[in-house]
């Protein structure tokens, strides 16, 4: 059976999925602890990210070298960029970009130098089963019918986007590079680097916790604390169920 990672970003994150892991098995390895065991039915490997995309990277070529694993999927939280990506929505990752990877005039902005290319795609077959399973795991959770999920490209980069000019700012600049982003976070990007480089099935969704916006780092901390693991735990369940 294909080993499945489940990737958070934050201790808060992955506490649910923790805590139903069955014959729990937690090993360290480069710093982290990786926990592998049995959930839902399926083997699996849960590990924190950590923040930022070196970090994660780190993490993702871990799973893969060393526990052996056929799938990375990755849950945690980002703020909404696009227009009516609201607190508490959910968006499923179908690409993404590195929107703080700028080598021009030698390669074109947002450019993977060596690549090629500025974005890295999520499996397209995973991706329908964890947008079919966030679809699932919302309606389990009877939450106000303005919740929404929405499915498109994400931009990563090294910085909490915390501002709105600066959200603003950073949204012109990627429509500019013609990337309509949904949302914003630290960690996906990388992942899919390292997926895409070892030919491995990745997915992703995020829970919105903030707007990037001036109140972002008030929004942030409450949602990861009370919404954020009680999202993925019912994600994570239906999608497994599925595989
Ligand atoms: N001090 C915080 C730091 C969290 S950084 C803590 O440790 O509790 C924010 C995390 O949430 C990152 O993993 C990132 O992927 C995601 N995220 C949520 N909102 C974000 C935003 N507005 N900008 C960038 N990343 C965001």
């Amino acid at each position: 059976m294909t080993i499945t990672a489940i990737l958070s970003a934050l201790a808060e994150e992955q506490q649910g999925l923790l805590e139903l892991l069955q014959q729990p098995r937690k090993s360290s390895h480069a710093g982290r602890d990786f926990w592998q065991g049995r959930l839902h039915g399926q083997p699996v490997v849960l590990a924190l990210s950590r923040i930022g995309k070196v970090a994660a990277a780190t993490t993702s070529t871990a799973l893969i070298e060393r526990f052996n694993v056929g799938r990375i999927v990755f849950t945690g939280v980002a703020g909404g960029l696009g227009d009516g990506v609201q607190v508490g929505d959910v968006v499923v990752a179908t690409e993404f970009v590195q929107h703080d990877l700028d080598a021009s005039p030698i390669f074109p902005r947002y450019e993977v130098p060596l690549y090629g290319r500025t974005r890295f795609p999520c499996d397209a077959a995973l991706t329908a089963r964890l947008l079919q399973a966030s679809r699932a795991g919302l309606e389990g959770l009877a939450l106000p019918a303005k919740t929404l999920l929405h499915h498109g490209l994400m931009a990563s980069g090294d910085r909490f986007v915390s501002g709105m000019q600066e959200s603003r700012n950073l949204r012109t600049a990627l429509k500019q590079g013609g990337h309509e982003v949904l949302a914003v976070e630290m960690e996906g990007a990388a992942v899919a680097q390292v997926c895409f480089d070892y030919g491995l099935p990745f997915a992703a969704v995020r829970t919105i916790s903030d707007r990037a916006d001036d109140t972002a780092h008030v929004d942030f901390p409450v949602f990861v604390k009370d919404v954020a693991s009680l999202y993925a735990q019912a994600i994570v369940r239906h999608l497994l169920e599925a595989l």
